[in-house]
C-alpha cells in the first residue's frame, strides 16, 4: 500500500473505531518497517553483486593478458618452426595458408629459431647421443 493510501485509509478509520484505528496505525508502521528492510536487502543484493562484477572483470582482465602473452608466444615459436601463425596448417579455409601452413613450411624467422628451437635441438642431440651411444657414435 502506498503511503498516500495508507495515510487516508487510516484518516477514515480513525473517525469511527478506535480499536480499528490503532489496527490501521500499526499494519502502517509494519509497512514502513517491511519496506525499509525490503530496501536494505535489496541495496545489499546490489552491492554484493557489484562487487561481484569487478572481481569477474579483473578476473577477465587477468585472463586476456595470459591469453594475450600465450598468443605471442605462440607467434613467435610459429615463425621460429616456419608455421602458419594462424592455424599450423590445420585449418584449409585459412585465410594466410589454406592449411599448408605445418611446420617448416615457411621460412623460419632465424632469429626466433635460434633463441627458441636451435637449444632444444642441442638438448635433443645430446639426449640421444647418451641413449644411443653405438648408433650416433657411428656417425661421427
Ligand atoms: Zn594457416
Amino acid at each position: 500500500m502506498t503511503e498516500p493510501m495508507a495515510a487516508l485509509l487510516q484518516q477514515q478509520l480513525s473517525k469511527g473505531d478506535p480499536q480499528l484505528a490503532q489496527l490501521a496505525q500499526f499494519l502502517t508502521r509494519r509497512e514502513e518497517q517491511l519496506t525499509r528492510e525490503l530496501a536494505d536487502e535489496e541495496a545489499e543484493r546490489a552491492l554484493a553483486l557489484s562487487r561481484e562484477a569487478s572481481s569477474l572483470r579483473r578476473l577477465m582482465d587477468e585472463m586476456s593478458a595470459r591469453v594475450d602473452t600465450l598468443q605471442h608466444r605462440l607467434d613467435e615459436l610459429a615463425g621460429a618452426l616456419g608455421a602458419c601463425p594462424g592455424c599450423w596448417g590445420t585449418d584449409p579455409d585459412c585465410r594466410y595458408c589454406r592449411g599448408h601452413g605445418r611446420p617448416g613450411q615457411l621460412p623460419p624467422d632465424k632469429v626466433a629459431f635460434d633463441q627458441l628451437v636451435l637449444p632444444a635441438v642441442r638438448t635433443h642431440t645430446v639426449l640421444s647421443r647418451r641413449s644411443h651411444p653405438r648408433q650416433t657414435g657411428s656417425e661421427t
